[in-house]
């Protein structure tokens, strides 16, 4: 039988490497930046059409390339940062495998111009699909530009599969992030779709974070530096009260270089031990500067994970230098404290007012028109009962008899109690048990209600239905709001502009980075605006990322999620039993809109069981 086996041709290989470099346009943006960065370049401009997939463009005034450096930059394996394997132990650059433009050439129109200083003319390059298409003597800027276009125009598998192109943009602004707070000394312009997102002129590391992510992340921020002789720890930890729930403003960087790493996340958490609730997340952006022989970047594809020679000590490091850090500026008096996480209450919560689930008060509400038999409290939002009805099967006949103490009216301004036929059980007994359920009794024995769950649905029923039936209501404050975001930020508000209108926000671009708000949703505190807005921003982020996503939906769940009580939340009786009224109207009443339990029950059989 003859041989089989043949080499591949060059563009098949070219082809085949370029879907482990290049997943997306991100992956694009990331490569072209480094190699710019790479070529000492002080200026990058960063240009993007249609989320990347129709056009990458960087442009830099770097070291430019030679005629024949131009063309050899596109082979494979082509590089001028490693000449030999030892090289690999001391890298001072991004870049070092020499196929990301051979990739990236493989599978798009690319056009490349550069010159160097020295030389009186540049180059000009068309490859498309990994083949040359022309070579050409041009006059061109000091510096290399690439532009990328029609990205897998060749593969069409891999372009139908990319996202949309916010989804696709929200991805490349995540890298652009990610290589410009690297690198605070370079200026970095970023221009999608004609307007200009981030203009960054050179600066230091703080002021960097600040012009990315807005003036108010100044404030949050707290200084981290410790340096032995193997090791540099620069960089700043967000203070406690800033930690969010989700993920977000989380770097590390290693020798300027962006990196993933569980085990630091943890030593940073970890630090944070005791300050922040144990499902927080602390924001940081820290800087390590170790010998580059004591790292090895050659582990994954795309150059995000590393290994370090001793995780150990650098764990117990990093944990230290932080738990300084915050001692220092006084931000956690209580660190020798052995608490429980776990009991603490965020802190945005520990200053406001103990304040009531929000009950709103129908004024049109006439309890003699809705005496529905078995119809509990004249269900203010909602007509029909079933959902209470299942719950109190059996229930109806000896209902005021079997609720012996009172321990609150409806909780509605009015005592409304009288008004209530029997059958109604306006006097539910209920009772707080550890700051976090409430009990109530019912005819077949006890409800164990999780407060924050139930909250959180009637909450959300709420806002769905005022945003889906577009019954907005706002309350306008008196005296605007301004708040500052990044230009990022603005984008996502501009975005979510029709739903937070939808909600009762009313605002406007007040000037360069600054929002001024004049309505917000009823119910909302006015000191709270801030916060949920953040979390909203945040949570928006997030779901874009995801596949199935309905903004109205996802509003109404991130703005429940912020109202609502929280778990450590002193309710008094009043509160308590208009909690569970409002429960017992929803249309769902025992799934949170984050599909959790609300309640569980726990039968007089199981009481009368325990004591056998
Ligand atoms: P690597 O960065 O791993 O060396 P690349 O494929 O990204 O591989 O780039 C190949 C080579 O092309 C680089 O080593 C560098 O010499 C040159 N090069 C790429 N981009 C630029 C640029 N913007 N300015 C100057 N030289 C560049
Ligand atoms: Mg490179």
């Amino acid at each position: 039988m003859a041989d089989i086996i043949q080499l591949l041709p060059d563009h098949v290989a070219n082809q085949i490497a370029a879907g482990e470099v290049v997943q997306r346009p991100a992956s694009v943006v990331k490569e072209l930046l480094e190699n710019a960065i790479d070529a000492n370049a002080s200026s990058i401009k960063l240009i993007i059409k249609d989320g990347g997939k129709t056009l990458i463009q960087v442009v830099d005034n770097g070291l430019g390339m030679s005629t024949t450096d131009a063309r050899l930059s596109f082979e494979r394996h082509a590089t001028s940062k490693i000449s030999c394997a030892e090289d690999l132990f001391n890298l001072h650059t991004k870049g070092f495998r020499g196929e990301a433009l051979a990739s990236i050439a493989a599978i798009a129109h690319v056009e490349m111009n550069t010159r160097r200083s020295n030389d009186e003319l540049g180059t000009q390059i068309k490859i498309e699909g990994g083949r040359l298409v022309s070579q050409e003597v041009a006059a061109s800027p000091t510096g290399t530009s690439i532009a990328v276009k029609n990205l897998f125009f060749n593969i069409p598998a891999r372009r139908n599969f990319l996202k949309s192109n916010q989804v696709e943009h929200r991805h490349i602004t995540d890298e652009f992030q990610r290589v410009a707070l690297a690198h605070p000394g370079v200026e970095f312009l970023y221009y999608s779709n004609g307007s200009l997102l981030f203009n960054l002129p050179p600066t230091e590391y703080r002021k960097r974070i600040v012009q990315i992510f807005g003036r108010k992340s100044n404030e949050k921020l707290v200084p981290v530096s410790e340096e032995v002789p193997q090791i540099k720890i620069s960089g700043f930890v967000c203070k406690p009260e800033f930690a969010k729930k989700s993920r977000g403003e989380q770097f590390f960087f290693v020798n300027n270089r962006f990196i993933k790493s569980s085990y630091l996340h943890h030593a940073l958490v970890s630090a944070f031990e005791g300050l922040i609730r144990q499902d927080y997340i602390p924001g940081y952006f820290i800087y390590l500067e170790l010998d580059p022989a004591s790292i090895d970047i050659n582990i994954h594809p795309t150059k995000t994970e590393i290994k370090f020679e001793d995780e150990h000590s650098l764990y117990a490091f990093l944990r230290s230098a932080v738990r300084h850090s915050l001692g220092q500026f006084n931000v956690s008096p209580m660190l020798d404290f052995e608490r429980d996480a776990n009991l603490d209450t965020p802190y945005h919560y520990k200053n406001k007012d103990a304040d009531l689930p929000h009950i709103t008060v129908d004024s049109s509400f006439n309890p003699f028109k809705s005496p529905k038999p078995g119809g509990f409290m004249g269900s203010r939002e909602k007509k029909s009962t079933e959902g209470w009805e299942n719950m109190y099967i059996g229930l109806e006949s000896g209902m005021g008899q079997e609720m012996t103490t009172h321990t609150g009216s409806s909780g509605l301004a009015r005592s409304e109690g009288e008004l209530f036929t029997e059958s109604v059980p306006s006097q539910v007994s209920t009772l707080q048990l550890g700051r976090k359920y409430i009990l109530a009794t019912i005819k077949s024995g006890l409800l164990v209600i999780d407060q924050q769950r139930a909250h959180q649905r009637v909450l959300y029923e709420r806002l769905l239905k005022r945003m889906t039936l577009k019954e907005t209501v706002s309350q306008q404050l008196l005296f605007p709001l301004v708040l500052s975001y990044s230009p990022d930020e603005i984008v996502l508000l501009k975005e979510m502009h029709t739903d937070l209108v939808d909600l009762g926000f009313s605002f406007e671009e007040w000037e360069e980075g600054q929002v001024k708000i004049k309505g917000i949703p009823p119910l909302m505190k006015e000191d709270h605006v801030g916060m949920v807005l953040d979390e909203l921003i945040s949570n928006y982020k997030e779901k874009f990322h995801g596949t199935d996503y309905s903004q109205t939906d996802t509003l109404a769940k991130a703005v429940s999620k912020t109202m609502a009580v929280k778990n450590g939340e002193v309710l008094d009786s009043s509160a308590q039993v208009a909690l569970v009224n409002d429960l017992f109207s929803c249309k769902e009443i025992d799934r949170s809109p984050f599909n959790k339990p609300i309640f569980v029950t726990i039968s007089e059989k199981d009481i009368e069981n325990k004591f056998n």
